[in-house]
């Protein structure tokens, strides 16, 4: 049996990011404007520390300005509200995000819930998951965002395709199953107390695996033929002491069942940042009363 085609997220990732960098210098020549994103991020966690570096180096790349703020481990719910306040009221900043997880003694809710929903380019915002899901313009979380396009840049109209999204986080599966939704799929979300997963996910024309337990989905329960998304990264040991990224789903045995399955790492992944620097983008358009550019919105 063939192989399935590998969705190649780093590449459609870099021609995104080189769009976006060609619209951030149109937008400039002709209205002198240059989105701004800031990242809020507070306390030592080194993840975050690497998520957030990446995020400022491509935010530059991209011909933006970046914004950093760091704080320290025992910063208080005030302060940081406070930090959030000055983002929200300088018109330079067009775009912030607030690194998660935060120190436990804050509450992470309160801080979401006070970033002006123009400028939520996580799009984690009460307002923005409502407009989300009456169908109205949002701003649209990142990863679900990446997994959307590697879908229509692989399957073209996604219209009438059961998809199965197995996990039912605010970040991942819940936006991403009010995207497939207005798609015109039909979707079924299963979680941890679903019955019978694998039936369930044989039953997918479009099978999205974000569980956060390193190949979990098995290739017997994958549809001959179907389109696998695995937003899963888990790091594993490799032996001799190394670590390696493996997703949701056993990627050899995926390989040969599925239609198109996206590799970890090179999937979804890079897909996430180039999605928060294209919401930066369009919120900075959408502030300023600028058409956002077909090619990026
Ligand atoms: P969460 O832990 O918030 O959610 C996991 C979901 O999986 C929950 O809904 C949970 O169900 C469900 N689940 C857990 N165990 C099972 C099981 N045995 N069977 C069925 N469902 C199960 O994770 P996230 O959504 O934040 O992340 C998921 C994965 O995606 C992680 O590996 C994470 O690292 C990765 N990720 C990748 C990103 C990227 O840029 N590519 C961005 C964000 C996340 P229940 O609700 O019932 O507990």
């Amino acid at each position: 049996m063939a192989e399935a085609r590998l969705v190649d997220g780093k590449a459609y990732a870099a021609d995104l990011r080189a769009r976006i960098g060609r619209q951030a210098a149109a937008l400039k020549a002709a209205h002198g404007l240059v989105p701004g994103l800031a990242a809020v991020l507070v306390g030592e966690d080194a993840a975050s520390q690497v998520y957030v570096r990446n995020k400022e180096r491509q935010t530059v790349e991209t011909g933006m300005n970046s914004v950093g703020r760091r704080l320290p481990a025992e910063t208080g719910q005030a302060e940081l509200l406070a930090v959030v306040a000055g983002l929200n009221a300088d018109p330079a900043v067009h775009g912030i995000l607030v690194q998660l997880p935060l120190p436990a003694q804050i509450d992470a809710d309160a801080v979401v819930d006070a970033i002006d929903p123009a400028k939520d380019v996580d799009g984690f915002h009460p307002v923005n998951v409502g407009l989300l899901s009456a169908g109205r313009n949002a701003m649209v979380p990142c990863t679900p965002a990446g997994c959307m396009m590697l879908l229509e840049d692989t399957l073209g109209s996604l219209e009438g395709a059961h998809a199965v999204v197995v996990g039912r986080s605010n970040i991942v599966g819940k936006p991403v199953a009010q995207l497939l939704l207005a798609a015109n799929c039909t979707v079924t979300v299963a979680h941890s107390r679903t019955r019978d997963l694998p039936a369930i996910c044989r039953e997918a024309d479009i099978l999205i695996a974000a569980v956060g337990r390193p190949g979990m989905i098995e290739g017997g329960w994958i549809r001959p033929g179907a389109t696998v998304i695995d937003v899963g990264i888990n790091r594993i040991e490799a032996g001799g002491g190394r670590t390696r990224l493996v997703g949701d789903v056993d990627f050899d045995a995926a390989l040969l069942v599925a239609g198109a399955i996206t590799p970890v790492p090179g999937g979804v992944g890079p897909m996430t940042i180039a999605c928060l620097l294209r919401n930066t983008l369009i919120a900075c358009c959408r502030q300023n009363g600028v058409d956002v550019p077909p090619d990026v919105g």
